[in-house]
């Protein structure tokens, strides 16, 4: 099979905070593969914008070292990373000041896709945003990619949607969550609606439970001031998980485009119900062989920070009456794991009566590791011995069935600005979505909060604390395995 590679129109996009860590590990790595790809337009321009007073030739060396270093073995040609670079240009900006933006104005073309993406702190968003209109370096056709977080509650998310709308119209603002990059969450969509097997089971008549899984090894070691602000209901579970859950249980939109697919994941944020606290296991992981406690990352002994959380959720529609979605996250688990796991109800009658039983079907979307789907089926064992059931996988992990061209998937990041750079909103998340999952998430936050409650202990390198085991188990069900 071979991939498809659609080139994108001319474009100059312009990386504010191109210095930072995200420009040089996943954005700047991430535009050189979709060099190597050809779907870059001989004149397309990338330009870096940040404090740091250098020329063009001390980013391209800085970027050629962020080359060697993220974007893969496989991928290290000179000459190709010559010609990369070439496109790359610098531009010394004060986001807060007068210095540059004449410069940064100087050398933008007029008559292609102009893109600038807000690299920097949230705090320097308004700032930017009202320094490219009032300079006229952005045009109504211009678009801005603004990074999580977005906003720490109801309020600052408002804030900042004001700020942008004063500048920008929606249609022009592209909020990433790169978890919508992935071709596993794009897959999710394609396995419900471009198949006739799944949508006529997939409610609460065939479905008994969706598990959603964000595991992760490290703890928030060197950047534990910051994550000491936000914990895992925000920093993961406001945004991303938030955006797995909705994708799950979304109705069928009219069309994959932009305001059908966010209409749908809105009507599925505002259908939450609101989380009592007993339906709530927050956690912090305690000092482990190969690391210290939470406590101690975080630099605060007296942190009631979650680094871990386990929930169940409600989804107050008629397609989802009564079928729980267990939330779960943390860090310093087991393993690095990341997966959508829908677990189907039993066979509504038995007629092996004097068998196994059969096992329920589980349909699981993988994000991380080895991104793929497998379907758990139950069939004979063979062999004689009458009938004794079997759970098989029905796997499709996209590196074996797609050969060379689930080698060339690209990344997450890579996806999100070409589509940016092409004008497609579909991944990317709308104002009205944030402000909604912020509407949810502020009272239990809130309720937590006011009571001064203490996250429980978990051992690191485990599966979190005992009390999420037992969040499911007294509902008769279990998480499934953290393995990687
Ligand atoms: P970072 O490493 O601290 O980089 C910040 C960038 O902003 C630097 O290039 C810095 O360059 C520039 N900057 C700071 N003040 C500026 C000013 N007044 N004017 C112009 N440029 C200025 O941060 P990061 O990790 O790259 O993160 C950037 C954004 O992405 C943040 O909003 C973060 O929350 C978000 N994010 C990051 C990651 C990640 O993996 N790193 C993941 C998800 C989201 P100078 O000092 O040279 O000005």
């Amino acid at each position: 099979m071979v991939s498809r590679v659609i080139p994108v129109d001319d474009f100059d996009l312009v990386i504010f905070g191109g210095t930072g860590d995200l420009a040089r590990r996943k954005i700047l790595p991430g535009l050189y593969r979709r060099f190597l790809s050809g779907q870059m337009p001989e004149a397309s321009r990338i330009i870096g914008a940040a404090r740091s007073d250098m020329d063009s030739a001390a980013w391209r060396a800085s970027i050629r070292d962020a080359i060697k270093e993220f974007a893969g073995a496989n991928v290290q040609d000179k000459a190709s990373i010559d010609g990369f670079l070439e496109r790359l240009h610098y531009v010394p900006v004060d986001a807060t000041g007068k210095a540059g933006w004449k410069e940064l104005k100087g050398l933008m073309r007029k008559d292609v896709v102009s893109a600038f993406y807000f690299s920097v702190a949230p705090s320097l968003f308004g700032a930017i945003a009202e320094r490219l209109k009032t300079h006229g370096i952005a045009g109504n056709a211009s678009r801005i990619v603004v990074e999580k977080p977005f906003g720490r509650d109801l309020e600052t998310a408002k804030d900042l949607n004001a700020t942008l709308a004063e500048y920008f119209d929606e249609t022009q603002i592209y909020r990433i969550d790169h978890y919508l990059g992935k071709e596993t969450v794009q897959n999710l969509m394609a396995v419900r609606f471009a198949n006739i097997l799944f949508e006529p089971l997939w409610n609460a008549q065939y479905i008994d439970h969706v598990q959603i899984t964000v595991a992760e090894t490290v703890g928030v070691g060197g950047r534990g001031a910051y994550y000491d602000k936000s914990g895992a209901m925000r920093d993961m579970v406001q945004n991303h998980l938030m955006q797995l859950l909705c994708l799950t249980a979304m109705e069928p939109p009219s069309h994959f485009e932009p305001d059908s697919v966010r209409d749908e994941k809105l009507k599925v944020i505002r259908a939450l119900d609101p989380v009592p606290s007993d339906d709530i296991v927050r956690g912090q992981y305690r000092e482990g062989l190969d690391g210290p406690s939470y406590l101690e990352d975080s630099e605060n002994p007296d942190s009631r920070t979650e680094s871990f959380i386990a929930m169940k959720v409600k989804v107050s529609n008629w397609r989802w009456n009564g079928v729980p979605f267990y939330l779960r996250t943390g860090k310093r688990m087991k393993a690095r794991m990341s997966e959508i796991v829908i677990s189907f109800k039993e066979p509504p009658h038995n007629i092996f009566t004097e068998a196994d039983h059969p096992r329920c079907n589980i349909l699981t979307i993988r994000l991380q590791p080895d991104e793929g789907i497998d379907l758990r089926m139950t069939i004979k064992e063979p062999g004689p011995g009458g009938m004794r059931f079997v759970e098989v996988p029905m796997d499709m992990t996209f590196a074996d069935a797609l050969g060379a061209a689930a080698a060339d998937v690209p990344d997450a990041y890579e996806r999100l600005i070409m589509d940016v750079i092409r004008g497609n909103q579909t991944l990317f998340m709308r104002g009205d979505e944030v402000e909604a999952a912020w509407a949810w998430t502020d009272p239990l936050i809130a309720d937590w909060t006011n009571k001064g409650d203490r996250p429980v202990s978990y051992d690191a390198g485990t599966a979190g604390p005992e009390d999420a085991l037992i969040l499911m188990h007294r509902d008769g069900r279990r998480w499934r395995e953290i393995s990687a």
